[in-house]
């Protein structure tokens, strides 16, 4: 089985901005976006103990879902890839040609595409949409929409094993709410973290986020929130403010932000300082989680 080229730990770097600094905040990036140029981010914390499961139990497929604009189907396509399982990503309404970028990165690392209308699709989770991709696809190692399950939970709460500072707060973007759960699982008593919906409407992300703590460890951990103001219109929606904050801060750090999920939260990240959120000294850490 070829391991792909992991840098784990991820990269932790000290952002010197002025608009943390004139607040006495520090704030550190967690550089998951560079653990491997397609097994980005969160999204390999999530596949990772998946993979060696569905490879224990004897899975030669995994099957997951997504929205066109998931990043996590052409993460599953990649893994797959890499460890030799042949990969199905069911995809949220109607097919669209040509593919967008992250749909055809999916179709050349070998992975089959199949739609469910947007109805079928609120109900994929249920035995009969599942009974019915078992009778098409054969079997499979099912992976949930997003890849958030208990397995992607453990990966995610071994990031902040791997910050070797001392630190209060830890921020992430919230898709699914995956991550949040696991990195907050795996925090320290006296730490917190804030999660940034990168949807519309995101609070019932709340009861999502508790019932996947209790799902993979038994209980809610309370040491977390989620901000849903920071949407800029609804998932995959964009605004010239999103856009010209991203300009601003390659033009300021050379580092190039994911529009979907990291921007929204970072543009919420320096709204929250700015408005005196967190007391002097507080030192933040902030997941680029691709
Ligand atoms: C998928 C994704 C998220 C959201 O992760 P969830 O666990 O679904 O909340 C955040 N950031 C990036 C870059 C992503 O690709």
């Amino acid at each position: 089985m070829p391991l792909p080229d992991l840098r784990l730990p991820s990269p932790l770097v000290e952002l010197t901005d002025e608009r943390a600094q004139r607040r006495g905040v520090a704030v550190y990036l967690k550089r998951d976006d560079l653990i491997h140029p397609e097994l980005r981010g969160n999204k390999w914390r999530k596949l990772q103990h998946n993979i060696t499961a569905a490879k224990e139990q004897g899975f030669t497929q995994l099957l997951t879902f997504g929205g066109a604009y998931s990043n996590h189907v052409p993460a599953t396509a990649s893994a797959g890839r890499h460890f030799g399982f042949a990969t199905v990503g069911v995809i949220r309404g109607e097919e669209h040609l040509p593919l967008n970028d992250n749909l055809a990165l999916a179709v050349s690392r070998g992975m089959t595409l199949s739609y469910l209308d947007r109805q079928t699709y609120r109900s994929k989770t249920e035995p009969k949409v599942l009974q019915r991709l078992h009778e098409e696809f054969g079997d499979f190692y099912y992976l949930p929409e997003g890849g958030s399950n208990a397995l992607a939970l453990k990966g995610c709460a071994e990031l902040p094993t791997e910050i070797t500072v001392p630190f209060d707060v830890i921020c992430c973007a919230v898709g699914t709410g995956g991550t949040l759960a696991g990195i907050a699982h795996g925090l320290r008593k006296e730490q917190c973290a804030i999660g940034f919906a990168a949807l519309k409407g995101g609070d019932f992300l709340n009861a999502e986020v508790d019932q996947l703590q209790r799902d993979a460890f038994g209980a809610a951990s309370g040491n977390w929130q989620i901000e849903t103001e920071f949407h800029f219109g609804g998932f995959a929606k964009r605004k010239p403010e999103l856009d010209d904050f991203i300009a601003d801060f390659q033009a300021r750090h050379g580092i190039q932000l994911d529009w979907v999920y990291v921007a929204k939260m970072l543009y919420g990240v320096f709204a929250l300082i700015d408005r005196g959120r967190f007391e002097p000294g507080t030192r933040l850490i902030v997941v680029i989680s691709g």
